[in-house]
């Protein structure tokens, strides 16, 4: 027997909470998570959300300022929307309990990262995710209209290709009606009919072997929007931390933050080269993705695992007093910082790209709207502003959660969706092969679609992929659904979508650098 809900909402990150808590003044919404409800990218975000919110900042500096990072690449109209419905989206956040820090006076204590030209990032500490999540997830378990699911992993999305029709890309009518959705406690699948459907799963950090992503960042949403036949764009554009602590195995990846460089850190290679000036006359202050290249480059040139971000040249009393975390982190891996180098590597850490979707946040299929960081919008361009992302999720939680309310009373529940088939599956015999798997497609995508790209790189990635692919839809159609399998599965599928779009784009532009056209070609807005 099929479940009905007004709203099926898939992730419980900033976007997914923000979303369920609006739209559940309206109707009934089911909530599901893949694993726990606060094991989510939020929970680690630590910056803070950027927002416009005293004199002497303005709209229009957060506006210039997020199309300068993006490369000029982001959608104007778009920008403008989100900069300027940020503070009351702040204003909402607060009201919900949310405390973010305040200086003596009762201001808030607004931060300045990388890139923007005024201070406007509201944080709590350095765990605002954490205190975001806690907040949102505590309402939300309380709320009535709302049921929480944990260890519920979507699978696919329903549409009409489920009642037997031909559905392509180039169709215009794709309607979702829900998902099926895969009990991982109980091992059964069950289908949740619904009139609106929310994907709000994250990003895809778990795509690369270091990321700063949770193990959940396995882009199945993405995915699951792609087999069902909606537009996905600009999945090239992939933003890579430049200093996570290198201690292979850790997932996910302990960041070492850029305020650390800002304090006088350097970074140095294996030989003691202090070789970020052959790079940039800002040496280790230059932005994000200049140091990134430089530092996958110095690795590649020299077969080296990890360079060394350099403190022992300064104070080591104030060192120590203004970075705790870092210092006692390393010092539990036998790392003194004061008297030690630390080993440090690019992470994958941010997608751009994503769902495609308009401005209310819904995807080229009816119904189905994508929020967070799985969408699209065009707010980031070719790269990302620091703290924009947090803010990105509520505004557009906000306008699905309005736009999708409207729709309640005109749409009906689509009753002859076919139960989830499970004839000729069987338990898997061998979990290696799904886990072997799973690696090689992280080690293709890090050895050949990681920070710096190329033709001969790109061509080779995909070849090795189709050999995966193939091997995982051979496995996946005779062997019962396990959280591993559909995730590999997930993983593959976009991969193969980063491949493409990368091999696509014949210039560098913003995250997305080749050798083979090293100079931008095209303006896109
Ligand atoms: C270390 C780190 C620091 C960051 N710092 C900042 C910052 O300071 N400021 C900023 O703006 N951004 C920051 N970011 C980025 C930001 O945290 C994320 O972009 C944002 O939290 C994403 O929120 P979300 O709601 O889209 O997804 P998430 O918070 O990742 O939530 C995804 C949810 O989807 C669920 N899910 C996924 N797949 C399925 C499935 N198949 N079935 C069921 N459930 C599923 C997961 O279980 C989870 O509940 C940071 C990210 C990281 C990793």
């Amino acid at each position: 027997m099929a479940e009905q809900t007004d709203f099926l909402v898939i992730g419980s990150g900033i976007a997914g909470l923000t979303f369920a808590l609006k739209a559940a003044e309206k109707g009934k919404v089911y909530l599901i998570s893949k694993v726990g409800i606060d094991e989510t990218n939020t929970k680690y975000a630590q910056g803070g959300i950027a927002s416009v919110m005293y004199h002497p900042d303005s709209l229009e500096k957060h506006v210039r300022d997020t199309i300068e990072a993006g490369h000029g690449f982001c959608n104007e109209e778009v920008v403008r929307m989100v900069v300027s419905e940020a503070p009351e989206r702040i204003r909402e956040l607060v009201s919900m309990g949310v405390k973010f820090d305040r200086n003596s006076d009762g201001r808030y204590d607004l931060a300045r990262e990388g890139g923007h030209t005024e201070h406007r990032i509201l944080h709590h500490k350095d765990n605002t995710g954490e205190i975001i999540q806690k907040t949102l997830s505590e309402r939300v378990r309380k709320h009535p209209n709302i049921k929480v699911y944990k260890k519920h992993f979507a699978v696919d999305l329903i549409t009409q290709h489920h009642l037997g029709e031909l559905v392509n890309r180039t169709r215009k009518d794709i309607c979702c009606f829900g998902a099926y959705v895969f009990d991982t406690e109980n091992e059964k699948v069950s289908t949740v009919l619904s009139k609106i459907t929310v994907v709000a799963t994250g990003g895809i950090g778990n795509l690369y072997q270091t990321t700063t992503n949770p193990v959940i960042a396995t882009g199945d949403g993405i995915a699951m929007v792609y087999r069902a036949k909606g537009i996905i764009e600009n999945m090239e554009f992939i933003q890579f931390h430049p200093t996570s602590l290198y201690n292979p195995g850790e997932r996910p990846s302990f960041l070492i933050t850029e305020a650390l460089r800002g304090y006088g850190a350097v970074l140095r290679n294996s030989e003691g080269e202090k070789f970020m000036n052959r790079y940039d006359e800002r040496g280790s202050l230059a932005p994000r993705d200049i140091v990134a290249r430089a530092i996958d480059t110095e690795m590649k040139v020299r077969g080296d695992d990890y360079v060394y971000l350099d403190c022992t040249h300064l104070d080591p009393d104030d060192l120590v007093e203004n970075f705790p975390n870092i210092t006692s982190k390393c010092l539990s891996l036998e790392i003194d910082i004061t008297n030690d180098m630390i080993p440090v590597v690019p992470a994958a850490h941010y997608l751009c790209g994503g769902v495609k979707v308009d401005i209310n946040g819904e995807s080229t299929i009816h119904n189905l709207y994508a929020i967070g960081e799985v969408a699209s919008t065009g707010l980031h361009g070719a790269n990302r502003l620091a703290s924009n992302s947090l803010m990105e999720a509520v505004v557009y939680a906000h306008r699905a959660a309005v736009n999708s309310s409207a729709k309640l009373e005109t749409t009906v529940y689509q009753e002859s969706v076919p139960e989830w088939s499970l004839e000729g599956t069987s338990h898997p015999e061998e979990m290696v092969l799904v886990t072997q798997n799973y690696k090689e497609v992280q080690m293709i995508l890090s050895n050949y679609v990681g920070i710096v790209r190329s033709d001969l790189r790109l061509d080779r990635a995909l070849r090795r992929l189709e050999i995966i692919y193939n091997e995982t839809e051979e496995l996946y159609k005779k062997t019962f659904l396990s959280r591993k399998l559909c995730e590999l599965r997930n993983l593959i599928n976009v991969g193969y979508l980063v491949i493409k779009m990368a091999s696509e784009r014949h210039e560098s532009l913003g995250l997305h650098y080749t050798i083979d056209y090293p100079k931008r070609i095209m303006q896109k807005f």
